[in-house]
């Protein structure tokens, strides 16, 4: 099976995939987010990952006075998992099948459709298993990751390089890529080499 109308969106950490994301959906483009559909399917194995991981990854929800309930509190399981290399394998092997097969699921209703779609996974490269042979990466210099993830996540250089070394390089999926967009500028520069692409470098699917 091969999805024909799909793009792949991808990028490192922080590169500004989800910016670019939020443009297309502007420009009226439906966007697949793997991550979306990767926290719904955390939710629905959390009973799974916390035998795996432990109680120690819930936090308190408290609905209404008299019903409490506990959620997986994905920064305390983020921090362990990019902490240990195998404890992020044990994780994937819980969810990424259960993840790729939604992901699969979606992108078929859309290839009902037959005009060019986004989705938006992360991991693509790292991945290599999705059928799609168009792709968008959204690449910047180690540097601006590093500032973004300060900014966004409030996380510190150790750990901002723990999220970035748990990736591909982003030379290697420049090499790979249909399509790079360079993010190192303004968001209006960001902006107008995405319009740049559509107009000009979108493929004919
Ligand atoms: P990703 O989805 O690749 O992790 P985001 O799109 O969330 O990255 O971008 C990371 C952070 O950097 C966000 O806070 C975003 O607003 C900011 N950002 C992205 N691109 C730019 C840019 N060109 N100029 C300024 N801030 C940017």
């Amino acid at each position: 099976m091969i999805l024909k109308h799909a793009i792949a969106l991808s990028g490192g950490i922080a590169s500004g995939k989800s910016t670019v994301a939020s443009l297309l959906k502007l420009y009226g483009y439906r966007v697949i987010c793997a991550d979306t559909i990767a926290h719904s399917v955390l939710d629905a194995n959390a009973e799974e990952v916390v035998e795996a991981f432990g109680e120690g990854i819930l936090e308190q929800n408290c609905v209404s006075c008299d019903s409490i309930k506990f959620v997986i509190n994905r920064k305390k399981l983020g921090a362990i998992v990019f902490a240990d290399s195998k404890k992020r394998e044990k994780l994937e092997q819980i969810l990424h099948s259960k993840i790729k097969a939604e992901i699969l699921k979606e992108a078929q209703k859309e290839e009902r459709k037959g005009i060019p779609y986004f989705v938006d996974i992360p991991l693509f490269f790292e991945k290599n298993c999705y059928p799609i042979a168009h792709s968008l990466l959204i690449a910047t210099t180690q540097e601006l990751q590093i500032a973004r993830l300060k900014a966004r996540n409030g996380f510190n250089a150790a750990e901002a390089m723990q999220r970035i070394n748990a990736q591909m390089p982003l030379e290697k999926k420049r090499a790979m890529a249909s399509f790079v967009i360079e993010n190192c500028g303004s968001l209006e520069s960001l902006q107008q080499a995405l319009e740049h692409y559509l107009q000009h470098h979108l493929p004919k699917l």
